[in-house]
């Protein structure tokens, strides 16, 4: 058994709708993967969910650019 993002792995797909214009929102991929251009110490307050049972993405909506974070629960495998 093996504890897997469910969004990294593509067995799920974003239902989340913007809020702003109602857009589906696009994964942006996990936010660890942005983490590097930005100050490491700035997000992490904002990562209360980043353990070893969630996966922090970025949803982001391709039509008005709103952004926002989701943290995704794993799946077992
Ligand atoms: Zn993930
Ligand atoms: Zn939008």
């Amino acid at each position: 058994m093996e504890k897997v993002c469910p969004l990294c792995n593509v067995l799920q797909l974003i239902t989340e709708k913007c809020p702003r214009c109602g857009a589906s929102l696009v994964d942006g991929g996990a936010v660890s993967a942005y983490m590097g251009p930005y100050s490491p110490y700035m997000d992490t307050q904002d990562l209360p969910f980043q353990s070893e049972n969630y996966c922090l993405h970025l949803l982001y909506c391709p039509v008005c650019q709103y952004d926002t974070r989701s943290a995704v629960a794993f799946v077992t495998m």
